[in-house]
């Protein structure tokens, strides 16, 4: 029905044979904090790299395997079948890099993180700039040949298995002032600490410190890009997560849709199955509705994306791929614990790990309302005709 290619299918049918390995390492994680053995996590991540399945989103010419956007989201989507963060090593370094990062920063960071060696974190929300991300207090002043960086960052992931941090800041002083800019700051770095590590509602083994960088300095060649231009990159990352936090809550989505209806035919209820039962099959038939609408949108903007389509429109329908997928596996997943009754609320059940973890979809990358926002400002803007 999706008029996937040969090439297509073979992406999605590895992706797909990966996932499979991985779930069943998943109740381990969950009574681990999200954590499995060392030697597990490190043949995960060979594994996904041996398969193809990190870098997709980085062109071939800068060592990454430069799939199209719809086979990005074909992989994504299969990371998306497994719970507790345990498909993140099908990780996607930042896309916006190779274009701007100057020949040192491509050695240093770039292709290390391309090949796995190196490990990226971005400290951009702060206590009180989140939506609003472009408020930031945390300030970049030029002093000599370096920059001295301050701030204090909420929520940064992955933190404690990065080697360095995107850090954006405003800048103080000189042409730009009051401008945003973006460094990297490897990690450990003199001047950088994590203030405090809170428990999310998820068990991964990713975690989101609140990180203090005082007085960090960094030479100038650490500055990605120009002064000036820190917000540009967040966007370019915002319209290629959006999509990719989409085509991982179709994956959600598929998996919980599977597990609850094989659970509905096996239980057997007053004599016969849950599944016979008009009420659980009207659960079961609103999610597969819903997700089928949610993947036709989701590979649809990913084929205009692969066709040239506008920036802008693309930004608007990456919002809205990321809308309505990320409320779409909400609503499946709470339903599919309403299906699996009491097992459902048990923290070995799938939909339960499901129903903590997919409750950020709708928070992080911009808020179900911002997305909301960005729509309905392109449509003012564009008119309908463009949009749909
Ligand atoms: C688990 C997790 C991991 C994260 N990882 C990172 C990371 O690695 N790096 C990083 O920099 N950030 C990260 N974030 C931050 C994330 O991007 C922000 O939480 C998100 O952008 C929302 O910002 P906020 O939390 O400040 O919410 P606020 O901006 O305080 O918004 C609160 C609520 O207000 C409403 N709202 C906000 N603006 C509007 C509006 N314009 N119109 C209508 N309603 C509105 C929305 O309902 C929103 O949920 C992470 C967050 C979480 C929870």
């Amino acid at each position: 029905m999706h008029r996937l290619t040969e090439s297509d299918l073979e992406v999605q049918a590895t992706a797909r044979a990966f996932a499979d390995e991985l779930i069943p390492f998943e109740v381990e994680a969950e009574l681990h904090d999200g954590r499995l053995a060392p030697d597990v996590e490190a043949a995960h991540r060979a594994r996904a790299r041996d398969l193809g399945l990190t870098a997709t989103n980085i062109p071939v010419e800068d060592g990454g395997r430069g799939l199209s956007t719809l086979q990005q989201v074909l992989v994504q989507e299969q990371g998306g079948r497994v719970t507790n963060a345990l498909a993140w090593c099908m990780a996607t370094p930042p896309g916006w890099l190779p274009a701007v990062a100057s020949p040192y920063q491509r050695e240093r960071w770039l292709l290390p993180s391309v090949r796995g060696d190196a490990v990226e974190c971005y400290a951009i929300t702060e206590e009180h700039a989140g939506s609003d991300v472009a408020d930031l207090a945390a300030t970049a002043r030029r002093d000599g040949d370096d920059y001295v960086l301050d701030g204090e960052k909420w929520h940064v992931t992955s933190y404690n298995e990065a080697t360095y941090a995107f850090f954006q800041a405003r800048l103080v002083g000189g042409d730009h002032d009051g401008e945003h800019a973006m460094f990297f700051v490897d990690l450990p770095s003199s001047g950088v600490r994590v203030v405090r590590t809170p428990a999310y509602s998820h068990t991964i083994g990713h975690h989101h410190p609140v990180v203090a960088f005082e007085g960090v300095r960094v030479p100038a060649s650490h500055l990605v890009g120009a002064e000036g231009a820190g917000m540009t990159f967040a966007h370019e990352w915002f319209r290629f997560e959006r999509l990719m936090v989409a085509a991982r809550c179709l994956g959600a989505g598929e998996r919980l849709v599977e597990e609850a209806s094989a659970f509905a035919q096996s239980r057997m209820v007053g004599g016969q199955p849950l599944a016979d039962y008009q009420l659980v099959q009207a659960m079961l038939a609103d999610s597969v509705t819903e997700l089928l609408a949610a993947r036709t949108l989701v590979y649809a903007v990913a084929r205009a994306i692969d066709d040239g389509a506008d920036r802008k429109v693309a930004h608007a329908q990456c919002s809205m791929a990321k809308l309505y997928a990320s409320e779409m596996a909400g609503r499946v997943a709470d339903r599919a614990v309403q299906v699996f009754g009491g097992r459902g609320y048990m923290r070995e059940n799938v939909a339960e790990r499901f129903y903590r973890e997919l409750r950020v979809e709708r928070i992080w990358e911009g808020a179900s309302e911002v997305q909301r926002v960005i729509v309905a400002g392109q449509l003012a803007k564009r008119g309908l005709r463009d949009l749909v």
